[in-house]
């Protein structure tokens, strides 16, 4: 089986179904900045302890280093990119002022471990390793982005995995664990974790694997994954006939996740979704959550073996792949005009039966049944989350979405200045909502 990773364990345990998508269809997910700038200043920082005794090289060459191995992939424009690679500069200069100095060079820097855990393959990297004393070594991982603390540092898996792989093939003992949080140029350090921790670390691996070998991939949706994730195009929770689980998971702000058509429909062809996903440059690496793309090779595979054209995906020969695509295709399109066509019915069913007053009616098959919903339509979206996030109130809308917000005003514990400023910018609509019910025989009139 594919070796296991810290990144991929996490992510299986996140969704199945994602890590399937990942690691089995080898479908890339699309590049993210957070990805490229963490592996730009890490490579920087190999470069700098990468020599056998010191001196380290000079701040012009990390900087010349940095520069050349950019990776420009995820930023959302120019400027964005400009920004962090400015952040990734201020980094690595106050990194080299305060390590030059006193450097020592490390006992490996960007250490490759691939283990056994009860025959399952473990593989990942651990960014710097310490010599202390004779039978000891530190452990030092490097981190970017937002700031953590040291409970995290005590009880990080990763630390733990890095900690049993190193002990375990260097047959030395771990004196220390440190995330290093560059931004802040801040070490945390922890002591060894403990045997149950490394326990409870293997016992997951073996479950993992199991259920790996089993195909166990069912989707675990959430709002906080799902809204994120890149498969969503793709996910079978998302798609035509699972409309319902949508509710309440990836709707915005004054949408309704019952009007919104599926991913996949609102492209209206199987090439929109797959558009979503590009061919991302293979690193080879599995980083541990550093936006390795070290899947893409499958698809790029099989890009250079048909013709492609135009951007397009041409298998030549297979005539049966051909027609299965086709046939998808079109019953996507049926499924898109069928799903157009069914909303249009129910908007005239709705206002057929708000003319004559009436709540229900009949067919010979169906009864349709007419509610009146009142709630609340955000229109100005940026304003809202601008008074939530002043208000301190950001974690409780970290994916924002029209029902949360209205949690969020009935809320006795919410400042009134927050709430009479919500109301400001809300406005009351009545919505008709009409359900379909298929009468069985016997109870259909007449
Ligand atoms: S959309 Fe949600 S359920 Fe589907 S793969 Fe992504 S995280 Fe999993």
């Amino acid at each position: 089986m594919r070796p296991l990773s810290h990144s991929s364990i996490t992510l299986y345990l996140d969704c199945p179904q994602k890590y399937k998508f990942r690691y089995i269809d080898k479908i890339p997910e699309k590049p993210k900045h957070f990805f490229s700038f963490g592996r730009s200043v890490h490579s920087a920082l190999e470069y700098f302890y990468n020599v056998p005794a010191a001196p380290p090289p000079g701040l012009p060459e990390v900087l010349a280093h940095y520069k050349a191995r950019w990776v420009s992939e995820g930023y959302k424009d120019a400027s964005q990119e400009a920004e962090y690679f400015d952040e990734g500069r201020r980094i690595l200069e106050q990194f080299h002022a305060r390590h030059a100095p006193q450097f020592a060079p490390p006992f490996f820097a960007e250490y490759r471990f691939d283990l056994k855990v009860d025959g399952i393959p473990v593989t990942g990297f651990v960014d710097r390793i310490d010599r202390v004393g004779s039978d000891r070594i530190a452990i030092i991982d490097y981190k970017t982005g937002k700031s953590f603390g040291e409970d995290r540092v005590r009880a990080d898996a990763q630390l733990t995995m890095y900690q049993m792989a190193c002990e375990e093939l260097l047959g030395l003992r771990v004196e220390s664990l440190t995330f290093y949080h560059l931004n802040s140029l801040t070490p945390l350090t922890a002591p060894p974790h403990s045997a149950d921790q490394v326990a409870g670390l293997r016992r997951r691996i073996v479950s993992v694997a199991d259920s790996i070998r089993k195909e166990a991939f069912e989707p675990r949706p959430e709002e906080r994954k799902c809204t994120w994730c890149d498969y969503k195009p793709l996910c079978p929770v998302f798609r035509a006939d699972n409309a319902p689980l949508l509710a309440g998971s990836s709707q915005g702000l004054g949408e309704r996740s019952t009007a919104s058509a599926p991913p996949l429909l609102a492209g209206s062809s199987p090439d929109a979704a797959r558009e979503e996903f590009h061919l991302a440059r293979g690193t080879g690496r599995d980083t541990g959550g550093r936006g390795s793309t070290s899947s893409a090779p499958v698809l790029a595979a099989h890009m250079a073996a048909g013709n492609a054209s135009g951007g397009g995906w041409d298998f030549g020969e297979d005539a049966e792949l051909a027609a299965l695509i086709d046939r998808y295709g079109r019953l996507l399109e049926e499924i898109s005009g069928a799903r157009t066509q069914a909303q249009d019915l129910s908007a005239e069913i709705s206002s057929r039966l708000q003319e004559l007053g009436g709540f229900k009616a009949f067919s010979s098959r169906y009864e349709a049944n007419l509610s009146l919903e009142e709630k609340w339509e955000f229109s100005d979206k940026a304003k809202i989350l601008d008074a939530i996030r002043r208000a301190g109130r950001w974690e409780d809308v970290l994916a924002p979405s029209a029902p949360l917000v209205q949690k969020l005003l009935e809320d006795p514990a919410v400042p009134r200045e927050l709430r009479e400023r919500l109301l400001r910018l809300a406005k009351k609509v009545t919505r008709p909502s009409l359900q379909i019910k298929k009468l069985e025989p016997e109870t259909a009139p007449g």
